[in-house]
């Protein structure tokens, strides 16, 4: 029996789920949308229905699982596989056991990895970042995700909470964010943070035409960035002042890494050089000319199944090690 391994994607209102075979292919690919507010167990059940669904459609035998990694919302201790009150997932109050529940249900061994970290190994095997050695990751969606490749191996630190890119403080007189710290990244520059500064800044008296189409609703960070693309003067200011702590975020990962590659990916990065062009601008403004010599700053490639391919390529990773 050929092995298969089992590659889960957590990951906001959507769960996925595939099986791969030794050389990284996708042999089937079950998605389905979630409700993550209806708490983990409920989760897990929809989990191991779509696992028996994958096993069916592509004929694999259960005997052929070897072993599966999750790609996990954080705060993820990977070492315990226990989840921390994730403050993005409405109904994962306090301590969830991700990993023994999973084992419990689907029968194999199963490691959960923080979703970002996931990506960044997705993004590397197979996605913008194939062929680099060092590679930084940050997805850019309601919150800010970070993975770090170093020399080939995905950095995990003690407990599996290396590359929290999105928590490192640039300005520490600025807000306090989700995570309880002060002015990180994620609390300047994440969607969700544009659409709240954009908020702000319309109620503290600024007149924008975005408004006209906003129809009373709140504004997003797609509607800042549709403002700032007509040349909307406050959508251009707060836009530019997220997109330039993003640049900073990015300079320090240059600063700490010395990365081949930075990845931008996220629905954020959907606004292309609208993010791009004022990143590399405070790159090549502040970043020490040595590292960033050379440092390709591009756009995630591989989109919904950076998960897939990331988890997959670590669960065959842990395979050959053991
Ligand atoms: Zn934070």
């Amino acid at each position: 029996v050929e092995d298969r391994y089992v590659a889960i994607d957590m990951g906001g209102t959507q769960l996925r789920l595939a099986l791969a075979d030794r050389d990284l292919n996708l042999c089937s690919v079950v998605k389905e949308s979630t409700d993550h507010s209806r708490g983990p167990e409920s989760i897990v059940d929809q989990v191991q229905r779509m696992l028996e669904e994958a096993l069916q459609e592509s004929g694999t035998e259960g005997k052929a699982l070897q072993r599966g990694v999750v790609a996990s919302p954080g705060p993820l201790d990977t070492q315990t596989g226990i989840v921390h009150g994730a403050p993005n997932m409405p109904g994962w109050e306090g301590e969830v056991h991700l990993r023994s529940m999973l084992e419990d249900r689907l029968q194999i061994p199963i490691q959960p990895v923080n979703d970002a970290n996931v990506a960044a190994v997705g993004e590397f095997r197979r996605g913008a970042g194939r062929g680099t050695r060092n590679l930084v990751y940050l997805t850019v969606s309601t919150g800010i995700g970070g993975g770090v490749i170093v020399e080939g191996r995905l950095l995990e630190g003690s407990k599996g909470m290396a590359g929290e890119i999105g928590h490192m403080t640039i300005d520490m007189h600025g807000p306090t964010c989700n995570c309880g710290n002060i002015g990180c990244l994620e609390v300047l520059a994440s969607g969700t943070n544009i659409g709240r500064r954009f908020r702000e800044a319309l109620a503290a008296g600024g007149t924008s035409a975005v408004t006209e189409w906003l129809d009373g609703r709140g504004a997003t960070a797609a509607d800042v960035a549709r403002g700032a693309a007509e040349g909307d003067h406050l959508a251009s200011t707060v836009w530019s002042d997220c997109m330039e702590a993003l640049g900073f975020g990015v300079v320090n990962c240059i600063h700490i890494f010395n990365p081949d590659m930075v990845v931008l990916g996220g629905g954020v990065t959907n606004a292309g050089d609208l993010v791009f062009l004022p990143v590399l601008s405070v790159v090549d403004r502040y970043a020490m000319v040595l590292p960033r010599e050379g440092v390709g700053i591009v756009r995630a490639e591989l989109r919904d199944n950076a998960g897939l391919y990331g988890a997959a390529s670590l669960a065959i990773e842990a395979m050959e090690t053991l």
